[in-house]
């Protein structure tokens, strides 16, 4: 049987290893902390334009060498996987990659998404034209304004929405949106109208949704929590490595030896990257990209680039080939057996419409990739 070591567990993390037990290996998830999946704001942005992204040699899902009927395959696979795994920890999950609705946020923002829990679902702003929509204020969070809501989604969507205070006497002075988490949710008087709340609340009535989160986010914690069962809490501070292979990696004193390695460290919050004057990879040493140049050779322009527009940071990353394998900044594979996935790969906008495709179907790839190491 295969030995898969993962590190990370974020989303990548997570469905790398879904991927590597369907094939029978031997799983182990090594992470640190929660990364940047804890935070997501409770929508999964899957990929917008299967062609537009085939465009873009840069882009990780490109670099795999597909057409779009196999991404498309792969996808299908790995979302309804996905799905299920959690569906199955009690996370139920309503969508597909090739479904895409707009959703509002705390503030009324309608954000898109393709897969979203079942409890954002019905709020997808398309499906509430025509109906009346309550929006639940807690008049003891600060943190959150019903009645600022409710005017966003009228002004902005052109939703007959209203806002309905609802006292928790309970709640702790100076209470925010996080002390809402797992708390029953409260009925309003309001009659004959969709719902929309807070997101936190547990038990809503079968006509309330949730709105989606800015950081802290609740969506977000359920989302870690369901996928860091199992995984062995553990920072990987170094590695070992011999005949251009990965043997073992360390973590609190211990050795982790396994045939095969999947990198799903994340980005800056997950800490799969390190910013500074040039990013780097920090645990292999990996080459760090920016459209396919290797980063620390751009030198000053790459810092003016990113002066001017944010986004750019957001395009760099780890380089993979065709089968996920990380690339040194002369574009050499340095190890036969390591494999990296998720956010900490660069070529596209991680804030953008594919920030859970990339984790989702490249940790699916790498985790399946991995398992038939040696195969
Ligand atoms: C604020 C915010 C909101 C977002 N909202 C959305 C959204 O609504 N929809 C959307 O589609 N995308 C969203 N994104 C993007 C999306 O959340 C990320 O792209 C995705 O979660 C990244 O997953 P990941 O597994 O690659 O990384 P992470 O979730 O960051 O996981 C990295 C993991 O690696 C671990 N790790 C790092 N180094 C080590 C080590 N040495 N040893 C052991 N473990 C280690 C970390 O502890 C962590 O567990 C958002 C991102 C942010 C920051």
């Amino acid at each position: 049987m295969t030995k898969v070591l993962v590190i990370g567990g974020g989303i990548a993390g997570y469905c790398a290893a879904l991927a590597a037990r369907r094939e029978r290996a031997e799983v182990t998830v090594v992470a640190r902390a929660p990364g940047a999946t804890a935070l997501y704001a409770g929508g999964m942005e899957v990929v917008d334009d299967l062609d537009s992204i085939l465009g873009s040699p840069n882009h990780p899902l490109a670099r795999l060498g597909m057409d779009a009927v196999g991404l498309a395959t792969e996808l299908d696979a790995a979302i309804s996987t996905l799905k299920l795994a959690l569906g199955r920890g009690g996370l139920s999950f309503e969508g597909t990659w090739r479904s895409r609705g707009l959703y509002a946020d705390i503030h009324g923002l309608a954000r898109p998404a393709s897969v979203v829990p079942e409890t954002v679902a019905p709020g997808e702003l398309g499906g509430l034209s025509g109906k009346r929509v309550a929006v639940i204020g807690v008049p003891q969070v600060g943190d959150y304004d019903a009645a600022s809501t409710a005017q966003a989604l009228k002004e902005l969507h052109g939703i007959e929405a209203f806002a309905e205070d609802i006292s928790i006497p309970e709640l702790p002075p100076a209470a925010s949106i996080t002390d809402l988490y797992g708390r029953r949710a409260p009925s309003p008087r309001a009659r004959g109208a969709a719902i929309a709340y807070p997101p936190g609340f547990t038990n809503l009535p079968s006509d309330g949704f949730e709105l989606l989160a800015s950081p802290p986010s609740p969506h977000g914690w359920r989302l870690q929590q369901a996928i860091a069962l199992g995984a062995v809490s553990a920072e990987v501070s170094s590695i070992e490595t011999g005949r251009g292979k990965v043997t073992s990696a360390r973590a609190s004193g211990r050795a982790f030896r396994a045939d095969a390695f999947v990198l799903a460290t994340g980005r800056y919050i997950g800490g799969g990257l390190r910013g500074g004057r040039t990013t780097t990879e920090s645990l292999f040493g990996l080459g760090v990209f920016h459209e396919g140049l290797a980063a620390a050779s751009l030198g000053t322009r790459l810092q003016h680039l990113k002066y001017l527009d944010p986004r750019e940071e957001m395009r760099m990353g780890v380089m993979t080939d065709r089968r996920l394998r990380p690339l040194l900044e002369d574009g050499s594979v340095p190890y036969t057996n390591l494999y990296a996935a998720g956010s900490m790969l660069g070529g596209y906008d991680y804030s953008g419409p594919c920030g859970f495709g990339v984790p989702i179907l490249t940790g699916w790839l790498a985790g399946r990739n991995a398992a038939r190491q040696g195969q």
